[in-house]
């Protein structure tokens, strides 16, 4: 099948990859006399608790945030298995690695879960559904784990489909079904609207997402706060919340990332920052680009935005350089912003890396990056051919499951075979 050379524009791009039972799955992988029984990850210990139980453990109403006391008690024939992090770790980072052979929008959000948008992707790969199984069946081959796809035109819509599609799923909301998917849900089933929310909503008669459009607006935000209009937009099927990565336009380039709950922890921050510096360095050098001015943004919990900048010395494209300037100026605004809601790192004052005359840096290269950083790009750069090559021969694969057997015009697709379990809950903070 030829990819379609002109991409509808308005189509649901936005994938939310989530890794099934993750912990659960890796242990089961590595030690194959586990598969079919009910596993659990976690300590053994008096205090112990679950962190991620297969589905046969699943079947037996065992969960993660369980104490294993409990679950020993479900279970009497419980395999418990010690949690190996740095192990765990290792595996995430060879799923993420897959994710970035279809494109570099790729945001991760935890261990075991990614948003991608796959808007560009779409010449060279075809539709987000058929990007969708390609992703499954290269982490199933590559990484010998199950995972399950749900995609949308927002991050919302995609997280919840993806919840909808496990185990070893794929669930593709089309943009024009969104509001009719959502309607019957259940208002807890939007990340970030929890327990005390659901009870507010309640008393309003909401049961239901498509019940938020029948509650007027004022009412809704007195009930939810500052949500109320994103949460309405959600329910309209109106939100295209992705994930805000922009291309070089008007010689400014930068990423940012808005948070499902604010960041706090002085080391993940700073590591989301050295990502985004890496991540727009390596567009600079993919477009033969150097900076002369990094700025980044923080949003704080109560949505005041403070925005700092730097102009430097030499111009550059170096991630090394990028990530130094973005922490120094992340050191300066810290006590500002205790809570970050959303963090944002750009490259101003651009210019091409082959425009006028550059000063010598001390190294005596011009090119603003490193030799290094020039090889890793390379490397990358073949490796997505590479992989681009096999997702063209990829197409006409076996027997799709029955979630995802709907053409693009099948709007029954987001129909759940297995129609009558429970929605699962995105807040209840497990690894689903
Ligand atoms: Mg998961």
């Amino acid at each position: 099948m030829t990819p379609d050379p002109r991409p509808s524009d308005d189509m649901a791009t936005i994938l939310h990859v989530d890794m099934d039972a993750f912990f659960a799955s890796v242990e089961i992988r590595d030690d194959p006399s586990l598969v079919g029984l009910p596993v659990v990850v976690g300590g053994a210990g008096p205090r112990g608790v679950v962190a991620a139980a297969s589905y046969p453990a699943r079947a037996r109403g065992i969960h993660s945030a369980m104490p294993m006391a409990t679950a020993r008690r479900l279970a009497p024939d419980l395999v418990i298995v010690p949690p190996r992090g740095a192990h765990y770790r290792a595996v995430s980072r060879e799923v993420m690695e897959v994710l970035h052979t279809v494109t570099p929008e790729v945001d991760q959000v935890s261990i075991d879960e990614a948003f991608l948008d796959v808007r560009g992707a779409r010449r060279l790969l075809g539709e987000p559904a058929h990007i969708a199984e390609l992703l499954r069946g290269r982490i199933r081959q590559q990484v010998g784990l199950p995972s399950s796809v749900g995609v949308g035109a927002s991050r919302a819509v995609a997280k919840i489909a993806s919840a909808r599609a496990k185990p070893d799923g794929l669930l593709v909301v089309p943009v024009e079904d969104t509001a009719r998917f959502l309607a019957p849900l259940p208002v807890g089933t939007i990340s970030g609207v929890g327990p005390r929310a659901v009870t507010e909503l309640g008393r309003l008669g909401v049961r239901t997402v498509g019940d938020l459009l029948a509650v007027p607006p004022s009412a809704l935000r007195r009930a939810v706060g500052p949500q109320a209009e994103a949460l309405r937009r959600l329910a309209a099927g109106e939100d295209r919340t992705g994930l805000e990565t922009r291309r070089v336009r008007d010689r400014s380039l930068g990423t940012e990332r808005t948070f499902d709950i604010d960041l706090t922890d002085p080391l993940e921050i700073r590591a989301r920052l050295t990502a985004m510096a890496d991540e727009v360095a390596r567009s600079l050098r993919r477009h033969d680009m150097l900076t002369r001015t990094v700025s980044i943004k923080l949003r704080r919990h109560d949505s005041r935005t403070i925005t700092r900048s730097v102009t430097l010395d030499q111009p550059t494209a170096s991630s090394e350089r990028l990530r130094e300037h973005v922490i120094a100026l992340w050191e300066r605004s810290r006590e500002e912003v205790p809570r970050v809601r959303l963090a944002g790192v750009r490259a101003e004052n651009l210019r091409r890396r082959d425009e006028g005359a550059e000063p010598l840096e001390l190294t005596g290269r011009t090119t603003g990056w490193s030799d290094l950083e020039a090889a890793w790009d390379r490397i990358g750069d073949r490796f997505g051919q590479g992989s681009v090559h096999r997702g063209s021969q990829i197409r006409p694969a076996g027997p799709a499951r029955p979630i995802d057997a709907g053409g693009p015009a099948d709007s029954t697709r987001f129909s759940d075979p297995r129609g009558d379990r429970a929605v699962p809950r995105a807040q209840d903070g497990g690894l689903s």
